[in-house]
């Protein structure tokens, strides 16, 4: 990575500002999901170990907003939950700036401090100037850890590098390395997999990864506009209409650079989005929709991973929120967590969410922890909380 990092930075005696994407899943005032915490521990833990006064972490939760607290998107449960992660005492203050918020950090006794939700200021999304300089105001070195939104140029992940000295945390590094390995010097044959709701999200991500990919293997609910540009009957599965002609060139440019294209070939079937009752089918009738890969689909895949070196996923290739078409996904995910000598690398959001379903994440070689940053990331895209730090 060409961007400073932790390592290179010395944090003897300094408060340490760090912006970590402590945004997790909250139902009725408990944390359902507490990896986003767990994975900024190594980062915490390392500050702490290098002697570091203050380590003063802000976050985002949610969307309020952006005119003052809200109960519901209070950082409180997560200062809990921090708290036993880390095994010691931590304070939470009740907002991110401010002179008291300034002076209970000088003044408290534990090393560790949780701002309040940075949302709860709408100057945070629109990246004002006076308030990153309030927020760099509060320690001598900033980090961040946050690749959830590295894709923002907020106050908290691209104002303040302009007032601090500016590094990565470690799960961005681990991130950047993982996901730029990927797919800029991947170990071949690099195959994608690719699913999810809407072909219009990842034409960006697809033509980037043409020059790149082997193989590109498309299910969920993109694949029936690419099998509608092929002639090929869909019922009522998903269809983008005004995406099928960008579907065809984006096979005849797979063609000329030699990608192997694997489209869904068999399906399952309902004549109901609602309804569970389905059958697996070689063709989609009128009056029916696909909502899962079919078997023989499942096996044309595997087969073409059997080769893979590298396999990069993103998008699930069916409703695998229901049991009744969870079955595409899950014996995909199941055959890539059997490889051995493999790197499976899972893009964040809901693909990370079927693994997580399934039980599996153990398995797989890298889950990533953004979903709209890892996409971006994917599709070349530089993302604007990485560009402000340092350069090495
Ligand atoms: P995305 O946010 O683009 O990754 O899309 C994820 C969503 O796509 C999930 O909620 C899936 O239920 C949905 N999905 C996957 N396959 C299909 C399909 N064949 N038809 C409709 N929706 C699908």
């Amino acid at each position: 990575m060409n961007k400073q990092t932790i390592k290179g930075i010395v944090l003897k005696g300094k408060k340490v500002i760090v912006r970590v994407d402590f945004n997790v899943p909250i139902e009725k005032g408990r944390i359902t999901d507490d990896r986003r915490i767990s994975a900024s521990l190594p980062t915490i833990q390392y500050v702490l170990s290098q002697g570091a006064s203050k380590v003063v972490l802000m976050s985002h939760l949610g969307r309020p907003k952006g005119a003052g607290f809200e109960p519901e998107f209070s950082l409180k449960p997560v200062a809990a939950r921090l708290e036993k992660l880390i095994g010691e005492e931590i304070l939470f203050l009740d907002d991110c700036i401010g002179p008291a918020v300034k002076d209970a950090i000088v003044k408290s006794s534990q090393r560790v401090v949780l701002l309040e939700n940075l949302r709860f200021h709408k100057e945070e999304e629109l990246n004002a100037p006076a308030f990153a300089k309030e927020l760099a105001s509060l320690a001598d070195i900033y980090v961040n850890d946050a690749f959830g939104t590295a894709h923002r140029a907020h106050a908290s992940t691209a104002g303040i590098t302009a007032c601090l000295p500016s590094v990565a945390g470690f799960l961005i590094e681990k991130e950047l390395e993982f996901l730029g390995n990927a797919v800029n010097s991947p170990k071949r044959p690099l195959s994608v997999i690719l699913g999810g709701a809407k072909v219009s999200d990842k034409i960006e991500l697809i033509k980037n990864l043409i020059p790149k990919a082997d193989s590109i293997l498309i299910g969920g609910g993109m694949a029936y506009t690419f099998l509608k540009a092929k002639g090929i009957n869909v019922g009522n599965s998903k269809l983008e209409k005004d995406k099928v002609g960008m579907a065809g060139e984006l096979m005849e440019q797979a063609k000329k650079a030699g990608v192997e294209f694997a489209l869904t070939i068999d399906f399952v079937i309902t004549q109901s989005f609602t309804s569970d009752d389905c059958k697996i089918s070689d063709v989609i009738a009128d009056g029916w929709e696909s909502l899962d890969i079919g078997p023989k689909t499942r096996e044309y895949f595997k087969k073409i991973l059997s080769k893979a070196k590298t396999v990069v996923w993103n998008g699930p290739l069916g409703v695998f929120e229901r049991d009744a078409y969870a079955q595409g996904t899950r014996d995909i995910a199941v055959y890539l967590a059997s490889l051995s000598g493999v790197a499976v690398i899972i893009g964040g959001g809901d693909s990370a969410a079927a693994v997580a379903k399934f039980g599996l994440e153990d398995k797989m070689t890298h889950i990533s922890t953004g979903g709209g940053a890892s996409l971006e990331f994917l599709e070349g895209k530089v993302l604007p909380g990485i560009a402000a730090l340092n350069d090495k």
